[in-house]
């Protein structure tokens, strides 16, 4: 049988699949796109989107409980969790809906099945149709990963957190970075005792320590239980269907009702044909790829998850429209900067950051970094007297004074650090944030107001 023949096959209807898709058919080029699942992928299906609106409950529950301190003559109601899983699935189902609507619009060819290569220049489906392509996009992301220990099979991972209809009682959660932080936080809001097992000494590895350290306090003062140090070396099905927690050491936890194994994810390349076809992977398995997305095959390229590189949907969506950018449009150099990309955790309260670290900071610029930290009570909970506080820091470096991190724990961080974001892009010195007036009263005057 004739194979079908594309300019642009994807393999991947996820954040940057899609993306890819869309942008190189509006430069003209015949697209097909494999999806076996959703559309989507992680972010809109078990990631970002149902992940966010958990988040929104969870801050619902704990601004519900403040209303009662000042005044609101009502008690916090608890949540009818399949009642909002409703309303978080009619959500995505729009987006879903939309994502069909802009590929009819398109001319995308979706074909919703599994793609495998078979040699550099062809993909074969699930159906055995064999397609042609003179380019190929692998946008496969990821899965999440349990660790190889005894009885990892009683842990539950991220995609089952959104299977949930109520909070378990009691709940542990192995690793301690933007998933297991974030589902903590969720979780103990919305009625569940969560402890949390950190192998490391700290949450969130990468971010400012000073800010990790501070959100840890943070989660603290709500309830979780967080244990450093910890390394889980197996788990046990308790009598009554729950499970124990044997660590390392030889200790043994209570019981708890579930246990979720936030201990990070892996590419989805196994079964992909990536050897037939002659793409490199690295000890992980991710797909190497160059600045410009490129494998060492020419005209097979990778975008999001699946090349390891930063694990966020506005990355490999930016990503993927730049290459095509690239390969069908009219810029041949456009490429992702990774530099100076802003990243937030869904905490409570949410922290950010953008830039570098202090740590960084001081390992590139030595002594010609100058540190401003600002802690405050954001206004509503000075009215409750409830004890949360933000921490925002700034760090400068050169004789400029150039802003090179800033790092936003609290109330509106999430929505506070785009602008600056761009601000930093473009090379603001602290001088420039002195220069510019402040939005009173507010948390993000206090960027502006840091001395
Ligand atoms: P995906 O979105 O994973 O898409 C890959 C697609 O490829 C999938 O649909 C899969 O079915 C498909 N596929 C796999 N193999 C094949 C094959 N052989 N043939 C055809 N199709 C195939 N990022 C943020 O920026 N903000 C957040 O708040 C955020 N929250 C998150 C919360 C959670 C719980 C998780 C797990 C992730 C979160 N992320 C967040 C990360 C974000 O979801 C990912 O970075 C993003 O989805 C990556 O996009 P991608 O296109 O690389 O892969
Ligand atoms: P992370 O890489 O953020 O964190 C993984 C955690 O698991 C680390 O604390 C790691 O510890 C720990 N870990 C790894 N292996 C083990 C093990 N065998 N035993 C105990 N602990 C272990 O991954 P996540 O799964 O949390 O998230 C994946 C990615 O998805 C993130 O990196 C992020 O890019 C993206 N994401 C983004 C979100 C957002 O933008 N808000 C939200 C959720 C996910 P150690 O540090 O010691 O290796």
């Amino acid at each position: 049988m004739k194979a079908q023949e594309f300019d642009l096959i994807v393999i991947g209807g996820g954040s940057g699949g899609l993306a890819g898709a869309f942008r190189a058919a509006s430069h003209g080029a015949k697209v097909a796109l494999l999806e076996p699942k959703e559309l989507g992928g992680t972010c809109v299906n078990v990631g970002c989107v149902p992940k966010k609106a958990m988040w929104l409950a969870a801050e619902l529950s704990q601004k519900l409980a403040l209303s009662a301190q000042l005044g609101f003559n009502s008690v916090p109601p608890a949540l009818d969790w399949r009642e909002f899983v409703v309303h978080r699935q009619r959500y995505i189902a729009g987006i879903h809906a939309s994502y069909m609507r802009r590929l009819d619009e398109s001319g995308v060819v979706l074909m919703p099945c599994h793609g495998r290569l078979l040699d550099a220049h062809t993909v074969v489906n699930a159906d055995g149709i064999r397609l042609q392509g003179r380019h190929i996009l692998i946008a496969t992301g990821g899965h999440p990963h349990r660790p190889d220990i005894p009885g990892a099979e009683l842990g539950l991972v991220s995609d089952d957190f959104f299977n949930l209809c109520s909070a378990p009682a009691h709940v542990a959660i192995v690793g301690g970075g933007y998933i297991a932080v974030e589902l903590a936080g969720v979780l103990q809001a919305l009625g569940s005792q969560v402890e949390l097992y950190v192998r490391g000494p700290r949450l969130l590895e990468g971010f400012d320590a000073q800010i990790a350290d501070e959100l840890a306090d943070g989660m603290r003062q709500h309830g979780v239980r967080l244990h450093f140090g910890h390394s889980v070396a197996a788990l046990e099905r308790a009598a009554d269907d729950g499970v124990v927690v044997l660590a390392e050491d030889g200790t043994r936890s209570d019981r708890f009702d579930a246990l979720i194994f936030a201990t990070g994810r892996r590419p989805n390349t196994d079964r992909l044909g990536l050897d037939a076809a002659g793409v490199a992977t690295d000890e992980k398995r991710f797909v190497r790829v160059d600045a410009y997305q490129d494998t060492g095959v020419p005209h097979i390229h990778a975008v999001g998850d699946v090349t390891g590189q930063a694990a966020l949907t506005p990355v490999a969506i930016a990503a993927a429209r730049r290459l095509m950018d690239r390969v069908f449009g009219a810029s041949p150099d456009a490429r992702l900067d990774y530099e100076g990309i802003a990243t937030v955790v869904f905490s409570h309260p949410p922290a950010g950051k953008v830039g570098m670290t202090e740590e960084e900071a001081r390992l590139h610029h030595g002594d010609a970094v100058r540190v401003l930290t600002t802690r405050f009570r954001p206004m509503l909970h000075a009215l409750a007297d409830s004890p949360q506080r933000s921490l925002f820091k700034l760090v400068c470096a050169g004789s400029d004074d150039r802003v090179v991190g800033l790092h936003l724990l609290g109330e509106g961080a999430d929505e506070i650090l785009q602008g600056f974001a761009v601000a930093m892009k473009k090379g603001i010195t602290l001088a420039d944030l002195h220069d510019t007036v402040a939005i009173h009263p507010t948390s993000a005057e206090e960027v502006v107001l840091m001395r």
